[in-house]
């Protein structure tokens, strides 16, 4: 709670101006520092509404610079608790060794249950994790004057030279954007260029929109057409879209593990068949009739968590958590899960990357900043990420199979 007692007389006068609307909440920081403005902002809602806010004004991360990047009418911080979980061990080609998963969540149990699932992977030997691919994109919509000369601009694209033109226009806007593909598709008289860019340690979508603005300005001085909107939505940012599984955007990781059966039965009481029979019949066959996107456990608990902590965009957990995860019964008896993440954003440097306490995660993860060479920190944190879902996977399935098998024993028991 703020008490006005506490303001000075200067302070006094801008809350006084502030509450009898002569300056606006959003003006407040015009008027005096960003801590000084935060500090206002409350005292005036806590008198409109009169109520008092406990918390949210104990932070210890630098509002001026959050208030510079990322948020704006700023009246404190929302706390989140921080747990745990591993070591996990990653047999990656960028993350390669025993981590420890900072997850910021209040699903009580998750931290426990990724941590399980951690305990049989790292005894099993590792996590096997790879990138297949890495491109955030963009794509902007042009209408045209019919189809003939749709035509006519879906071919002009795909000229080798200029896509050339294209890729130096973009390289202007970024010393590490680059410009990998791009491919339009048509719906009437619309085109929709989804340019894809390897944006190296940034998640990129900054990165991409301001190198596609550049584009589409070349492309309106060559060919004489305007885009309707830089996003046409086949990008596809932030919405559930098959584009995504089936193209890829942000980084497309799959992890795996082999899983011994005494190391299933030991350490997730259960067996390789009945997790794997769980899993085909919930995550895979469940999910096909029910239509989802994910065929998954709970892939979105993991990255939300992971994501809060560590600084990313966590509207991204929409294209994160459409992955596929499959169990199979090795010949040798033991259990090969895999997962497999076709839309991954991650970066370690840019929008929230730097907040303080999102920081600290990231340097957990020996992730913080830019990679050298550029790319590889924002590869390893994928890395990580996919392998930490597949912890989740593991944990979470065999406790379903466990249940399933406890249930089986009672009713054979009878
Ligand atoms: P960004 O902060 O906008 O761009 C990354 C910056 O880091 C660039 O200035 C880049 O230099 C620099 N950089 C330094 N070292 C780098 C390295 N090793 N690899 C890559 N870049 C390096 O971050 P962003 O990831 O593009 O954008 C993230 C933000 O986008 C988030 O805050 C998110 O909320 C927001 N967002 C925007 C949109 C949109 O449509 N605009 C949509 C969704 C989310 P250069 O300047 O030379 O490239």
């Amino acid at each position: 709670m703020v008490s006005e007692d506490e303001l000075t007389s200067n302070e006094k006068k801008l809350f006084k101006k502030v509450f009898d609307g002569e300056i606006s909440l959003r003006k407040i920081d015009d008027h005096t520092d960003t801590d000084t403005g935060i500090k206002i902002r409350c005292a005036v809602l806590e008198r409109l509404k009169d109520i008092h806010f406990d918390h949210i004004l104990d932070y210890t991360i630098d509002a001026e610079e959050a208030v510079r990047r990322n948020i704006e009418n700023m009246i404190g911080v929302v706390q989140i608790p921080l747990g745990v979980a591993g070591p996990l061990k990653i047999l990656g080609e960028f993350a390669d060794g025993e981590y420890h998963l900072p997850l910021a969540t209040t699903e009580g149990a998750l931290v426990a249950s990724v941590n399980r699932g951690c305990s049989a992977i790292s005894a099993s030997g590792g996590s096997r994790v790879r990138i297949f691919q890495d491109v955030m994109t963009r794509a902007p919509v042009f209408k045209m004057e019919n189809i003939v000369r749709t035509k006519d601009f879906v071919d002009w694209v795909r000229r080798p030279d200029i896509f050339e033109q294209m890729r130096d226009k973009a390289g202007e806007t970024t010393r590490f954007g680059e410009l990998v593909s791009v491919e339009p598709f048509v719906a009437g008289n619309n085109v929709y260029l989804r340019f894809a860019f390897d944006t190296k340690d940034a998640m990129g979508m900054n990165m991409v929109t301001i190198a596609t603005d550049a584009i589409v300005n070349l492309i309106s001085d060559e060919f004489g057409v305007y885009p309707v909107s830089l996003s046409g939505n086949m990008c596809t940012d932030k919405k559930p879209a098959a584009i995504n599984n089936i193209l890829g955007r942000g980084k497309t990781v799959v992890a795996e593990v082999e899983i011994p059966e005494d190391i299933i039965k030991r350490k997730l009481r259960s067996t390789p068949e009945s997790m794997a029979d769980v899993n085909y019949r919930k995550n895979l066959l469940g999910s096909a009739r029910a239509g989802a996107i994910g065929f998954n456990a709970h892939a979105a608990n993991i990255i939300a968590a992971m994501y809060i902590a560590c600084g990313q965009d966590a509207a991204h957990v929409v294209e994160g958590s459409s992955a596929i995860v499959t169990m199979e019964v090795t010949k040798y008896g033991s259990l090969y899960c895999s997962v497999t993440l076709p839309s991954l954003p991650v970066g370690t440097v840019g929008g929230r990357t730097g907040i303080g306490t999102q920081k600290d995660c990231l340097n957990l993860l020996r992730v913080a900043g830019a990679g050298d060479p550029p790319g590889t920190n924002s590869k390893k944190l994928a890395e990580i990420v996919a392998s930490a879902v597949l912890a989740g996977e593991i944990s979470l399935i065999g406790a379903q199979a466990a249940g399933h098998l406890a249930r089986a024993h009672a009713q054979l028991g009878r």
